[in-house]
């Protein structure tokens, strides 16, 4: 593709593309979600809630050393006991409700399968797990794109970041705006919507951060609007910076 087409004439379902190929090309595969299990996904996707990731390892490790990595330990386990497991998370009171509740309501409504929550049609159970206090959008699509393989992109605010730096979305999109903006132009394909969050995420924390865009290092360089090819763009100038705060250290 030549630079006249990523300067506005190409779709942005043929952007979308060369921008993942790049970034597959350029970081190699992440191999996410890092975990062992699907619950452990889904206590993951939790507890990395409005905190950096090496934090809530630090609060999985507390689970697993607790035994409540398992079903049958986490079922039985006391408030109590995972808000002692889980303070490295930050949050630790909301975030141990959040998790206890979540494992009353599986147990309750689907006699604690996961099986049975993830063989639901994923508007459906994505429903569901919204009910749940503590659990919004984007961890309920973390939860059912990397533990139920189902196809919902996590548009979180790395990814809004970088799609309005490029300006395909407006600068204020939200959640739901990036995340049908990225259904409409990609395919359905879970596997891919596995690797390309990934991958974003891994630009964002390499290069596109909220302070100070790196531009001048990052692949995907190349795709931007040609008024901001020439240098390094600093924050400022660059549309998306409002975004730039929520999951910051995530
Ligand atoms: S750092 Fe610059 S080139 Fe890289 S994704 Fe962000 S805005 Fe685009």
């Amino acid at each position: 593709m030549n630079l006249v087409a990523q300067q506005g004439v190409a779709a942005p379902g043929e952007t979308l593309s060369q921008f993942y190929l790049t970034l597959l090309e350029s970081f190699g595969p992440q191999g996410w979600w890092p975990a062992r299990t699907r619950l452990e996904i889904i206590l993951g996707a939790i507890l990395t809630q409005n905190t950096a990731w090496r934090n809530a390892t630090l609060a999985l490790r507390n689970l697993r050393r607790g035994g409540l990595l398992v079903w049958p330990g986490l079922r039985r386990a006391p408030l109590k006991e995972l808000e002692r497991c889980v303070r490295p998370a930050g949050f630790y009171r909301q975030k141990a409700r959040t998790i206890h509740d979540l494992a009353d309501w599986l147990e309750r409504a689907h006699s604690g399968s996961l099986n049975s929550l993830f063989s639901l049609h994923p508007t459906q159970s994505r429903r569901q797990l919204l009910s749940l206090k503590g659990i919004g959008p984007e961890t309920a699509d973390a939860i059912l794109l990397y533990a139920g393989r189902h196809p919902l992109f996590v548009s979180d605010a790395y990814t809004r970041r970088i799609l309005s730096r490029h300006q395909l979305i407006p600068a204020r999109a939200d959640y739901g705006f990036a995340q049908r903006f990225l259904h409409q132009h990609l395919l359905f394909d879970q596997a891919m919507f596995n690797e390309f969050h990934a991958l974003l995420v891994e630009t964002a924390k390499r290069y596109c951060r909220g302070p100070a865009a790196r531009c001048e290092e990052c692949p995907l360089r190349k795709f931007l609007p040609a008024q901001d090819q020439a240098l390094s763009v600093p924050a400022s100038m660059l549309p998306g910076r409002e975004l730039a705060h929520a999951n910051e250290s995530a």
